[in-house]
């Protein structure tokens, strides 16, 4: 079965065609963060504008690139929500006018779900983590814990209670003026900070719980940003050091999750995925635990259609599907899910 993936849930448009026999066939990208970087942030209704003029054309180049017209598809998955409603609906639309026209299902994908099953888009089906398992969803948006008892069925054992992992990186990398988006930029700071220049506290770690709290943080690197010299290398050992507090933070909290569900495999998704700290220390956990960490290729930890095109065809492959109307769900709780 050739599933077409589309996301449009923000500022990224990604499709993708997801084969269940032969795997990935081809995917594409358009970031707009360029166009966004002028106003600091993503401004909605520019990004649904975009996502009209860039769909359809990535939708062409990625059937080209997989070697097949659009007859051939066999079902359409679309992101649904959570996300920004103008440019869910742009997808939306699209997809939903694909599938109409050439008579094949279509099918309405949960955003973060795309992130959970995008690590098991890279084993050959029979190295793919199985569930029971642990998830870190770790992106812009969301820092959640999740035990995934199958697909669809989803028990949140903790989140955030203010910003999520991703959005700690943007903000403490504006306010030492990083330009946007700062998390990434951040990132490939913090190799060049010093050990032990600074450390900052592990939020919520020293009681019971798997809930997370980073706003905490940012406070905590502004005043040491101002009471520094505002040097370059201030700026690396003070990235360093907040890199360390929020990998820290993340991996006491998985180690506890996973004792907790009684686990031993850890999947990990979401932009801050790409962290390469965080991919190293949960690596290690997962050996000193005899245990498993998987994680998306980086470019599959951010936004893209590839996550949706595999989620899709699983529950394409479940039977599930959308009726004629386009529904988008900006605010979607994961847990409300059907299993599949
Ligand atoms: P959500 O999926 O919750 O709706 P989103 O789609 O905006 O949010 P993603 O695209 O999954 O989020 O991830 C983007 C986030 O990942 C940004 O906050 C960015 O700073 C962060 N990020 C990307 N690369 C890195 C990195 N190497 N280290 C830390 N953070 C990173
Ligand atoms: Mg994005
Ligand atoms: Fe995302």
């Amino acid at each position: 079965m050739k599933v077409l993936g589309i996301e449009t849930s923000c500022d990224e448009t990604g499709v993708a065609v997801y084969d269940t026999g032969a795997g990935l066939l081809a995917h594409a990208l358009y970031s707009q963060v360029a166009m966004h970087a002028e106003y600091g942030g993503v401004v909605p209704e520019l990004a649904s504008r975009d996502h009209v003029r860039k769909l359809l054309p990535l939708v062409h180049e990625v059937l080209g690139d997989a070697g097949l017209q659009v007859a051939d598809l066999d079902g359409v998955a679309y992101t649904a929500g959570p996300g920004l409603v103008g440019a869910l609906l742009v997808g939306a639309g699209t997809a939903r006018a694909l599938a109409w026209a050439l008579d094949v299902p279509a099918v309405a994908v949960h955003h973060m779900e795309g992130h959970l099953l995008a690590p098991l888009l890279e084993d050959d089906p029979a190295g793919r983590p199985e569930p029971p398992f642990v998830a870190l969803l770790v992106s812009g948006g969301h820092t959640q814990l999740v035990h995934v008892e199958g697909i669809g069925r989803y028990r949140l054992l903790g989140e955030t209670l203010d910003d999520a992992a991703g959005e700690a990186f943007d903000k403490t990398a504006k306010l030492m003026g990083l330009p946007y988006p700062g998390g990434p930029r951040l990132a490939a700071l913090a190799p060049q900070g010093r050990e032990g220049a600074y450390r900052f506290p592990r939020p919520m770690t020293n009681r019971p719980g798997l809930d997370f709290s980073f706003s905490g943080l940012k406070t905590q690197v502004l005043t040491a940003w101002q009471e520094s010299d505002r040097s370059d290398q201030a700026r690396a050992d003070i990235a360093r050091g907040f890199e360390e507090a929020v990998v820290d933070t993340l991996a006491i909290k998985c180690e506890r999750a996973l004792d907790e569900a009684g686990c031993d495999t850890l999947v990990v998704a979401g932009g801050v995925g790409a962290n390469e700290r965080l991919r190293a220390k949960l690596g290690e956990m997962a050996r000193r635990r005899g245990g498993r960490v998987a994680f998306p290729r980086p470019a599959f930890c951010t936004d893209n259609g590839a996550m949706i095109a595999f989620a899709g065809a699983l529950r394409l492959q479940a039977g599930q599907h959308e009726g004629p109307e386009v529904r988008v769900t900006p605010r979607w709780d994961m847990e409300t899910l059907p299993a599949a």
